[in-house]
């Protein structure tokens, strides 16, 4: 069977041995877990030029909030395994990372339709000591509907250890593309509550490996509902003025949406579940709602939540620092917890 790379058993005791000969490279760095962001995008062009358009917007909203929260971010391109191809190349890419980058504690995996909405809040990794997969999700609709929307696989945060390698070892076979995943695909759809029929894909394979597996892995995962570390669009983007009326950056939950997931929407690609021109136009409203979050720091805002263009919020004074102690996000951080 199909398997990511060489078995690897004893990862942990070859991570600490290396973390021991390099000091120069800790994986607590300032008391903080050293995190990479990983996201990406296919090889080739968005089918149409827009497409692209947003994804450099994407990129660039990941990149404001990795460099505010110190942060490490990698942009893959490649299609580091013929069989692994679309949705299922984040497993190998994640696994290549962890291999090449022992000096990080967590991946944490985004996908390119999932937009930063809350620029100050920040994951609560003192909650995961005792976990090495954080999914945003509900355990009754796993457990007790088995339904395939229970986890979503479009943002989660991987240790860096041997339950992970293990883990994307038993979750990866039914991801080779042409028979393998077509026949998986009837599997998934015949077990999971709400699934259509297509071939098999990364969320219905991962939620249906832990249902099946549950006294293995469940342990180890932790469910996460507390705040959105996915959001589903529908329902946050239309509701965005009036969070900014009743409450602040820094919440994370249905007040203040950490992320807005675009799930069905395929900017990149060439059918999407909704109205092409809906969803352009909520990822707009999203991406500049985050945008405002970041360019507050720097005295400006967006004309509207549908405008590119921006308008100056505060008059430039002789003595910048009152600003920069006032409005510096780490800081503010700091302060609300
Ligand atoms: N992706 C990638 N390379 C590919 C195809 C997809 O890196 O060749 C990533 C991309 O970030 C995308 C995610 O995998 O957002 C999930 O893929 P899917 O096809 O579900 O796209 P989505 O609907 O999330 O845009
Ligand atoms: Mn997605």
């Amino acid at each position: 069977t199909y398997t990511l790379g060489p078995r690897i058993t004893n990862w942990d005791s070859q991570r600490k041995v290396w973390l021991n000969h390099n000091p120069g490279f800790p994986s607590i760095v300032n008391g903080k877990a050293r995190i990479l962001l990983l996201t990406g995008s296919t090889p080739g062009p968005c089918v149409k030029p827009v497409g692209d358009y947003y994804l450099l917007k994407s990129v660039k909203n990941k990149i404001d909030y990795c460099r505010l929260h110190g942060i490490e971010i990698v942009y893959n391109m490649a299609n580091l395994d013929e069989e692994l191809g679309g949705y299922w190349t984040k497993l190998p890419m994640i696994r290549r990372l962890m291999l090449s980058h022992p000096e990080v504690e967590w991946i944490w995996w985004m996908d390119s339709d999932a937009l930063f909405t809350d620029i100050l809040f920040e994951i609560p990794l003192y909650r995961y000591e005792k976990h090495n997969l954080v999914i945003h999700g509900y355990p009754d609709l796993l457990f007790n509907q088995k339904s395939w929307v229970a986890l979503n696989t479009g943002v989660f945060l991987l240790r860096n250890c041997q339950w992970s390698l293990d883990l994307l070892d038993a979750w990866a076979p039914m991801g080779p593309k042409g028979t393998i995943r077509e026949e998986a695909g009837k599997i998934l759809t015949a077990y999971l509550k709400g699934r259509p029929a297509f071939e098999a894909d990364d969320q219905s394979a991962l939620i249906y490996l832990l249902l099946s597996q549950k006294d293995k892995w469940m342990e180890k995962v932790f469910v996460e509902n507390q705040y959105y570390l996915h959001g589903f669009w529908e329902g946050l983007v239309d509701r965005y003025e009036e969070m900014i009326e009743k409450y602040h950056p820094g919440l994370g939950d249905e007040r203040w949406p950490f992320v807005t997931h675009f799930v069905g929407c395929k900017p990149c690609g060439s059918y999407a579940d909704y109205a092409v021109d809906r969803c352009f136009k909520s990822m707009e409203r999203a991406f500049n709602f985050a945008d405002n979050q970041v360019l507050e720091l720097y005295g400006f805002r967006h004309r509207g939540l549908l405008s590119p263009k921006i308008k100056r919020i505060r008059n430039e004074t002789v003595s910048p620092l009152e600003f920069v102690d006032k409005f510096d996000i780490r800081r503010r951080h700091a302060e609300i917890k």
